[in-house]
């Protein structure tokens, strides 16, 4: 069997939709597990839809959920299906003001996934598949740390083995990536961008020939087309570079997508949906790194973090740990490390969580930070690419080895 991968992007409209249909009979229509995430930006969408209900203001919320509805309602119109008949549409938006904003988040963010799905998984059986839509919120069981669950391998492992290997299951399965549920029933998210490690995941259960993540991209390429005009494709890479990448952000592939697949083996190809022939890149065992070109990777929102002890006893090792267990708490994600004698930098990616961790650090440390930043990583640098890289840029800090530069940069 194998795990496609279809993101936002690849199904932002009802040609996206057909367009699925096409790389599907292309593969035979069988044998295939078909991860698909919220179509376009849906996502942002249905988050905002949580933020004015959270901030009371109701009459916003709503104009913005009808947007919602009506965008996937004028899709299933172009593809030729009835909503109301073909697919159940969502009434009331699921918010309970009685709860916390996390678990309201997951209940009302993971709709897009569930339309999503819905609409493929129809429109795919019009055409005369054989297709069955999943609700992973029931198959892949996950604790309820709202936003950021951790999915329970053996109860989701077992659940969704069995669903696969049932005689007569349809040739293809539809299935929402990013989402999962708790044991109480309750929908849970495993992080933006989650669909590919959800791909991953699945491919690692059923033991997949292979997952392929189908993007708007020729495949891996070594910057970002949208910052840097002349980009190279990566044929070829180790699942190890993958995660380098992906770790610096490179926004090609989620960084929890690697390891399930490692573990087994199993390749990533990463491909363009609109050419569904070309050969775009693979990651695997036997990949070669990137050879010749310099890979650029950009970490975009950083926030660089500075401590410095308040007395002049400053130990490093005990610092270290108390301020990698107040990061660990507060779920920072820490992009880059550097320590002289009597400082610890961190930059982090800037969420939500960092003031509270700023005003933990702040009870033993004096506490400074600059915002506003990004984390320039070259892979495969040399002097000239670094100085290129450095003209015209206010750089804040800057680590190099022989291979690898990264750069903190004011935006
Ligand atoms: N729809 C989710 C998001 O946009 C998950 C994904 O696309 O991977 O974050
Ligand atoms: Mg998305």
């Amino acid at each position: 069997m194998k795990v496609f991968k279809f993101g936002g992007a690849s199904v932002k409209d009802a040609a996206g939709v057909r367009n699925v249909e096409r790389i599907v009979r292309l593969e035979g229509a069988n044998d295939l597990m078909v991860v698909v995430s919220a179509m376009g930006k849906t996502t942002n969408a249905l988050e905002r839809v949580v933020d004015y209900l959270a901030a009371g203001q109701e009459d916003k919320a709503l104009t913005q959920w009808v947007d919602i509805i009506d965008f996937h309602v004028a899709i299933m119109k172009e593809l030729g299906l009835q909503p109301g008949v073909d697919i159940r549409l969502q009434g009331e938006i699921p918010y309970d003001p009685s709860l916390p904003y996390d678990e309201n988040y997951d209940q009302v963010v993971s709709l897009g996934e569930i339309m999503s799905t819905q609409i493929v998984a129809v429109y795919l059986l019009k055409q005369g598949l054989s297709v069955e839509w999943w609700n992973m919120p029931k198959l892949l069981r996950t604790d309820n740390t709202w936003r950021e669950a951790v999915i329970d391998e053996t109860t989701s492992r077992s659940v969704i083995r069995a669903g696969w290997d049932r005689p007569n299951r349809p040739g293809i399965v539809v299935a929402q990536g990013f989402i999962g549920g708790t044991e109480d029933g309750k929908r849970t998210t495993l992080g933006r961008e989650g669909s590919d490690y959800s791909a991953a995941v699945l491919g690692n259960y059923l033991d997949a020939e292979s997952v392929t993540i189908w993007k708007d991209v020729p495949g891996i390429l070594n910057a970002d087309p949208r910052i840097e005009p002349n980009t190279v494709l990566i044929p070829s890479l180790r699942y190890m570079d993958a995660v380098e990448l992906a770790n610096s952000g490179a926004q090609v592939m989620h960084p929890k997508s690697i390891r399930p697949l490692e573990n087994k083996h199993i390749p990533l190809f990463v491909k363009p949906f609109g050419d569904p022939k070309a050969s775009g890149s693979v990651i695997s065992d036997d990949g070669v790194g990137p050879v010749g070109v310099p890979v650029y990777i950009w970490r975009k929102n950083q926030i660089l973090i500075t401590m410095r002890a308040k007395d002049f006893s400053f130990a490093l090792e005990e610092s270290l740990s108390e301020i990698f267990d107040i990061i660990h708490q507060h779920r920072l994600k820490v992009s880059l490390i550097q320590s002289s004698a009597v400082t610890i930098s961190v930059c982090v990616d800037n969420t939500r969580f960092v003031q509270g961790a700023i005003e933990a650090l702040q009870k033993g440390f004096n506490v400074s930070y600059n915002d506003h930043l990004s984390l320039l990583t070259i892979r495969g640098t040399t002097p000239e690419v670094l100085e290129q890289a450095k003209a015209g840029r206010t750089i804040m800090l800057s680590q190099t080895t022989r291979r690898t530069a990264r750069l903190v940069v004011k935006e």
